[in-house]
């Protein structure tokens, strides 16, 4: 039987972990926090998965939330006009229900269905010892740690890499008391140019069903404010600051808003970095990064999640179709471009998201107010970016979309 080391408990390497178990492998996990110290922590995500990632999660049984998760059934998308108004103003609905649940809440689960089904767990921060270690008594030493310091063993691919320096202020707060959207739940989505975004949907924690409040800030912009907010009482008047400062139809939805708990808060900022997907530890040894580790991007497009699960999914199939030959450099390295064929996308579409928007996207998006055709094919490109490629990401062939919408 193949031995198989993950080192990192979360979305991508749980979802991997349990995908080669079922398989026949014998499967570690190491993780530096147990189900219950993960639980009880804070916030790291807003993670909204589309249908795609929820599917790899079904696949394998680890949809564990259908019921009890409320689902995030359309995309709205607004753009402020600066005099209190809208200037673009649609919502469309998503083919595939979306769903956000706390990774507090899934990890735990997850770790524990891991060991239901015969998976081993190793409690600790692997360093580069024990990963020397782990290379020794496995066949294979994935690294899942997602913006883990152990993820600077792979070198930065700066080819690859768009970005140095972080392109927003992030913050999160978990809410209850958000007035529901009419019609249909949505991700409320608000772009401000040159300030940031800021959006918001349901999702289920662990005190139950809540809305998540994410704000994306320009560096040294009006949003990005977070910098000596010190208790979660603050954070929350601060988040309800921006909002009654910025976008009055949603603090309108925001009279009654309590925090879900005193770790449902988040600021920080990160640079999106590709890394070299193959790490050679001090012996010679190599080690393979999956997802975030390799491949992180701002959380602007809510790909992160989605990404992980995809990552996942492509070096499982990898994985089984290597069968028993050797896990070398070369497989590792087609392991990761196969993925890369298609995460590709999702950083460009991302990064160019983090830009000024272009004339023709904002010529695209206003079209959207009229023309529920381009309201749908936005919308539910954010389950497969790479849709954006044929319409949306460059000008020309935004024209001649545009010239057959109108026709
Ligand atoms: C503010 C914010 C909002 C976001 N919103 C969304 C969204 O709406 N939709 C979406 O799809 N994505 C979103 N994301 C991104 C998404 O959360 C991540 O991309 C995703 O969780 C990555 O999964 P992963 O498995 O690669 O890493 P992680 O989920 O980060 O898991 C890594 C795990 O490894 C552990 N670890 C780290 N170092 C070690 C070590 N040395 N030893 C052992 N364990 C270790 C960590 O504790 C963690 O449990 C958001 C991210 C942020 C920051």
């Amino acid at each position: 039987m193949r031995k198989i080391t993950i080192v990192g408990a979360g979305q991508a390497g749980l979802q991997l972990a349990v995908g080669l178990l079922d398989q026949g492998y014998d499967v570690t996990v190491v993780t530096n926090r147990t189900g219950e110290q993960i639980r009880d922590g804070r916030v790291m995500s807003s993670q909204c998965m589309f249908g795609t990632s929820l599917a790899h999660e079904r696949n394998l049984g680890l949809n564990l939330w259908d019921e009890d998760c409320p689902p995030v059934e359309g995309i709205s998308f607004t753009v402020p006009d600066g005099a209190g108004g809208k200037a673009v103003s649609w919502a469309s609905r998503l083919d595939a229900a979306a769903r956000s649940v706390d990774q507090r809440v899934k990890m735990p689960a997850w770790l524990a269905e891991f060991e239901k089904r015969g998976g081993k767990t190793e409690l600790r921060e692997a360093d580069v010892d024990d990963l020397e270690s782990y290379a020794l008594e496995s066949d294979l030493v994935i690294i899942a740690a997602g913006k883990g310091e152990i993820a600077g063993l792979f070198e930065r691919d700066a080819e690859r890499s768009t970005y140095a320096a972080p392109q927003r202020a992030l913050a999160l707060t978990y809410v209850t008391g958000m007035t529901p959207r009419d019609e249909y739940s949505a991700v409320s989505f608000n772009l401000m140019p040159g300030i940031g975004e800021y959006f918001t949907f349901p999702a289920l924690t662990t005190t139950g069903p809540c809305d998540i409040m994410v704000f994306e800030g320009v560096p040294g912009g009006p949003l990005d404010c977070w910098a000596g907010v010190g208790s979660p009482e603050e954070h929350l008047e601060r988040s309800l600051e921006i909002v009654r400062t910025h976008l009055p139809w949603e603090a309108e939805r925001c009279r009654d808003l309590a925090l879900t708990d005193a770790n449902g808060i988040l600021a920080g900022r990160f640079p999106p970095t590709v890394r070299k997907p193959v790490g050679q530890l001090p012996s010679g040894a190599l080690v393979l990064g999956l997802a975030d580790v390799v491949v992180l991007n701002d959380p602007i497009t809510g790909q992160g999640s989605n990404n992980a699960s995809k990552c996942a999914a492509s070096y499982l199939a990898s994985i089984l179709e290597h069968g028993d030959r050797p896990y070398d450099r070369a497989f590792l390295q087609e392991t990761f471009e196969r993925y890369w064929d298609y995460a590709q996308y999702v950083a460009t579409w991302t990064n160019a998201m983090l830009g000024a928007p272009p004339e023709h996207v904002l010529k695209l998006l206003g079209a959207a107010n009229t023309s529920p055709r381009i309201a749908r094919r936005f919308t539910n490109g954010f389950d497969d970016p790479r849709d954006y490629f044929h319409w949306f990401m460059d000008p020309a062939a935004a024209e001649s979309y545009l010239a057959t919408i109108t026709a």
